[in-house]
């Protein structure tokens, strides 16, 4: 099965969040930690799941590193990291994006 092409980091306004491909128990397709500075993904997933898993839990990421989780409530928050995260990986697939480092 391909593993998608998954950033080693990626770094949300200053802070860097360590991406992880690993065995995730419960049917759980990733997960998100602020304390903890990692996005998870489940390594069983396809290169589709996991792209776009990636991007979901980034958005709880941002969310989170901003305290817009606590803000919108934990329905809120779902519903715009299933849309963004589906949304993102179809950008992405279907897109060529500029490169890093266009902040100066
Ligand atoms: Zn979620």
């Amino acid at each position: 099965m391909d593993k998608a092409v998954l950033p080693e980091s990626v770094n949300i306004l200053g802070t860097v969040f360590q991406v992880r491909v690993v065995p995730l128990s419960d049917g759980l397709h990733g997960e998100s930690s602020q304390a903890g500075r990692y996005i998870a993904v489940d390594e069983s997933l396809d290169e589709c799941q996991q792209l776009e898993t990636f991007y979901h839990e980034l958005v709880h990421a941002i969310l989170d590193h901003g305290g817009y989780d606590s803000v919108l409530g934990e329905d809120k928050q779902e519903a715009l990291a299933q849309y963004l995260g589906m949304v993102l990986t179809y950008v992405q697939s279907f897109n060529e994006l500029p490169k890093k480092g266009v902040m100066p």
